[in-house]
């Protein structure tokens, strides 16, 4: 990514000139909240009436749109700001932690929304930030640091960050009640590749079964290269293994109901369950909820995001041409097919079809990307 330093023109919202009004506060915060289009169209009408543009000069460093949501990362004073992580969003205010632990509510800097481009909440949940305290507990955010591992969903053409900078992708499958159901765990390595999203797959409820009929199925994935975890949150096994994944990194913990991820949560961290009722309730409190991802610390500095939407993790935005690039095991032999086109369900010369009758391709991951591909159920 090139990064210059630059200065850059930003033409600031008419609605910000001087309004000598003692709850001229409120009325900002009001009008921030409308549409962005709603606030251009107020802007050409005041135009109109001759106000000059008020433009203002921003120091940063240019970045990539798509992947930031901003085109240029705003110049910070380091000495007044403080970093922090951006727990959860409710309505205009940001709940964010500091490096230290300490939460301040934050509004967000008016020129955060000027340069945004697209979507409609400027901060997300995850985002790494820059504030300005502005009291014991609250402060302005200031600037977005560059993200990854954003999980959005579009509506009405706009993208909608749900939580932003996840590591890694946990998914959780039970060995039995529900019985397993690999499939599923290729849908949802499907997600994760599609969002460049490290998975990791942990099979949880290993007591209920015998451990060694699981090695084919952990073998065609280990050989694939993903982290597979045998995981039982009633007797303990392997939990200290899935806590020291889970250290240092943002998790999205998703899989079917049922398969044991609270109780998987709450065996890494006594008291898990408990904290997201508490959060869950306070959030509420909040007269707007329309983001509800929120991030949970973990004693050993492990983030895990709780979002009652991504407990049923979509295939978002996929193409149906695009899955068989999904499949780790399936790609290298994509590009071998005689027709570039080529769906690997029906067509004669398909090296994806060859290859699973050589025996290098699993068959079962191969039905797999025919479900998934033809969307018919299993
Ligand atoms: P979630 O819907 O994925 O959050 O699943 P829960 O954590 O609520 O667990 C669903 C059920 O599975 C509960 O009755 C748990 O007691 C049970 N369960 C969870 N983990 C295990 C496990 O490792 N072994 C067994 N035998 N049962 C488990
Ligand atoms: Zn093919």
């Amino acid at each position: 990514m090139a990064r210059k330093k630059k200065h850059f023109r930003t033409e600031f919202r008419k609605n910000r000139s001087p309004r000598p009004r003692q709850n001229e506060w409120t009325r900002r915060v009001q009008t921030e909240g409308t549409d962005t289009h709603e606030e251009m169209a107020a802007d050409e009408r005041i135009s109109g009436k001759g106000e000059l543009t008020r433009k203002r000069t921003v120091t940063g460093q240019e970045t990539s749109g798509d992947e930031t949501g901003f085109g240029v990362l705003p110049d910070v004073d380091e000495a007044s700001c403080r970093r922090g992580r951006v727990l959860g969003v409710f309505g205009l205010n940001s709940t964010v932690e500091a490096e230290d632990g300490t939460q301040f509510r934050c509004a967000t800097r008016r020129l955060l929304k000027t340069l945004s481009t697209e979507q409609r909440h400027v901060v997300a949940a995850g985002d790494l930030v820059w504030f300005r305290p502005s009291g014991a507990n609250e402060g302005i955010i200031e600037r977005v640091e560059p993200r990854h591992g954003v999980l959005s969903r579009t509506s009405r053409g706009r993208q909608h960050l749900i939580v932003t900078n996840v590591d890694q992708l946990v998914i959780v499958a039970s060995a039995a009640e529900p019985y397993l159901k690999p499939n599923l765990i290729d849908r949802f390595l499907v997600s994760a590749e599609r969002n460049r999203i490290q998975p990791i797959i942990c099979i949880n409820k290993i007591d209920l079964i015998d451990a060694a009929s699981l090695e084919p199925l952990v073998g065609v994935y280990s050989r694939m290269g993903y982290c597979v975890l045998l995981v039982s949150a009633r007797t303990g096994l392997n939990v200290a293994r899935l806590r020291q994944q889970l250290a240092g990194r943002q998790s999205v913990v998703t899989g079917q109901s049922g398969v044991g991820k609270s109780s998987l949560l709450n065996a890494v961290e006594p008291g898990f369950d408990l904290r997201v009722r508490t959060v869950s309730a306070e959030s509420q409190k909040g007269r707007h909820t329309t983001t509800t991802a929120r991030v949970l610390r973990l004693a050993n500095g492990a983030y895990v995001v709780d979002t009652p939407g991504l407990r049923q993790f979509q295939l978002w935005d996929i193409v149906r041409e695009e899955i068989g690039g999904f499949y780790r095991d399936l790609r290298p032999f994509v590009s071998r097919c005689r027709f570039p086109d080529c769906t690997h369900i029906h067509e004669e010369h398909c090296a994806v079809k060859d290859a699973v009758a050589d025996g290098w391709l699993d068959t079962r991951r191969y039905e797999s990307y025919c479900h998934l591909f033809t969307g018919e159920p299993e």
